[in-house]
């Protein structure tokens, strides 16, 4: 399929493009929207190409640009060539990157993950800031985390703002959905050690012994983790709060967590 140029604002295509920042129609369409050709390289190295890619006019020549354009069209997705008032409109941005890309969402079904392929994973119970998401899924990617399953009424993880911070590892990980009552089912055949995380814990999070895979399971911003999730757990720990501060932000305590069970591995 040959290059298409848009420069009307109303096109179809860019109102469709656009409208990609709202759930409803992430979730109508099973698309979602990555910006900027790192991204892009990410997506191809795990064999995924965009269903849209849109070029910039003042796109700089690149080989990861010539190498998006040749798998879109191998996999028959649109290539089309848009002006930077239209890269505007559809990023919201006064500063937009010069390639953007519409790509389908992917859920890893919870029976399909293998668990003894990694030696971490995270669960995270009504996460709720897009923030949060995007980094904790990037830094399960850094620290060698197979993937992160989101459990109960979750923030998207297809958010422009979500994916955003995810910094391409949104493509790299597992991403699965699950309700409570399906994960605490799923759970019972887990190999490894299932790692709740809590504030009235008392088991420091280095001492814990720990038998890989580890599961760690991560709480609410504001609520915490459930009961019911807590009650489900091998051990519960905590990491030691040493100043005034009674707790860490949900992405950072992940991170001091996935890297401490992931030590050695
Ligand atoms: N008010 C909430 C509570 O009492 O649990 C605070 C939630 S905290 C901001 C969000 C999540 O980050 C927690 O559910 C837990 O998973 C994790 N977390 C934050 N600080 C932690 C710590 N010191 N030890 C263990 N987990 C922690």
């Amino acid at each position: 399929m040959s290059e298409r140029e848009i420069t009307s604002l109303t096109n179809d295509t860019v109102k469709a493009v656009r409208a990609l920042h709202m759930r409803k129609e992430r979730e109508a369409t099973g698309r979602f929207l990555a910006e900027g050709l790192k991204f892009i390289g990410e997506a191809l190295d795990q064999g995924r190409a965009p269903k849209i890619l849109l070029v910039g006019q003042d796109a700089r020549p690149h080989p990861l640009l010539d190498r998006a354009k040749a798998e879109t069209r191998k996999a028959g997705g649109e290539i089309v060539v848009v002006t930077h008032a239209i890269l505007e409109k559809i990023s919201r941005r006064d500063n937009p990157q010069t390639v953007l890309a519409v790509f389908e969402q992917k859920y890893t079904p919870l029976d399909a993950l293998k668990p003894e392929t990694a030696p971490c994973w995270v669960a995270l119970e009504q996460v709720r800031d897009p923030g949060n998401l995007g980094t904790i899924i990037r830094t399960a990617d850094a620290a060698g985390c197979g993937g992160v399953i989101l459990v109960g009424d979750c923030v998207d993880p297809f958010s422009v703002e979500a994916v955003r911070a995810t910094m391409g590892s949104v493509f790299a990980v597992a991403i699965c959905k699950a309700t409570p009552a399906e994960f605490l089912a799923w759970r019972a055949s887990w190999p490894g050690s299932v790692i709740g995380t809590r504030l009235d814990a008392t088991s420091d999070h280095r001492s814990a012994r720990v038998v890989r895979p580890s599961l760690v399971l991560m709480g609410n911003e504001q609520a915490g983790l459930t009961d019911d999730l807590a009650a489900a757990c091998d051990v519960n720990v905590k990491i030691p709060m040493r100043g005034r501060a009674d707790s860490l932000n949900l992405a950072v305590a992940t991170g001091v967590m996935v890297y401490a069970m992931t030590e050695d591995a």
